[in-house]
């Protein structure tokens, strides 16, 4: 059977960059769910659709085929055999994954790939209802956040490296505001499994998490 750890949490809060260094060292599968959500608004987006618009998204759905490959242990999303991995990290493209990803077609439409994944592998999936929803028997399950500042701290830093012209106040509001959507939306809701350990790393670095995480996965192994 395969080992499957949840990793949700809020956006910001080190999920991607934890896990994939954990799943690196331990020769687990590193999944990173956001990327498919991305990956819709991206092509929706790209067709010049409003990705609030439940019913125009959900027409779309048909039109597209994302696909995660797996290329020297890095994942790669693609969208109709294009590679988007990098086009999908702008600003832009996290607010339209937040809006397709309150919509249940959507989420209905990426589950199959996500448990099809999950069944197949050791992984370490993170998202927002990989403990709630995707896979509620995780052998693991960790909630991970950070104080909201210090989230937007990191995704600042990250951006502005990138030569992204966003501003400390811009990044904030956009963290506060796809938190806010994330938490309060009817489908899938992000929220804390109640068989999740929850991890706070406002004031922890990027290696202290990642120890805990490892720690964590190896007791279970
Ligand atoms: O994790 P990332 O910031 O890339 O996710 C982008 C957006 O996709 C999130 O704000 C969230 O709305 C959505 N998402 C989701 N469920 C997941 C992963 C991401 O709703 N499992």
């Amino acid at each position: 059977m395969s080992i499957n750890v949840a990793i949700d949490g809020p956006a910001g809060a080190g999920k991607s960059t934890i896990a994939k260094s954990a799943a690196g060292e331990l020769g687990f599968i590193y999944v990173d769910t956001g990327a498919l959500y991305r990956s819709v608004a991206y092509y929706c987006i790209g067709r010049g659709a409003d990705t609030k618009d439940r019913e125009a998204i959900a027409a779309l759905l048909p039109e597209i085929t994302p696909e995660l490959r797996f290329i020297e242990g890095a994942q790669h999303v693609f969208v109709n055999g294009e590679d988007v991995s990098d086009k999908i990290r702008t600003p832009e493209i996290s607010m339209g994954a937040s809006n397709v990803s309150a919509i249940p077609a959507v989420r209905e439409f990426l589950f199959d790939l996500q448990k099809k994944i999950a069944a197949e592998n050791n992984v370490i999936m993170d998202g927002r209802d990989i403990g709630t929803v995707v896979l509620p028997n995780a052998q693991l399950k960790i909630f991970l956040t950070a104080s909201a500042e210090e989230r937007a701290s990191r995704r600042f830093k990250e951006l502005s490296e990138k030569g992204e012209k966003v501003t400390f106040e811009e990044v904030l509001e956009d963290v506060n505001k796809r938190d806010y959507n994330d938490m309060h939306r009817d489908i899938a809701p992000l929220r804390q499994a109640e068989d999740a350990v929850l991890l706070d790393t406002t004031s922890l670095d990027l290696e202290q998490s990642k120890e805990k995480v490892i720690a964590m996965i190896k007791e279970l192994l």
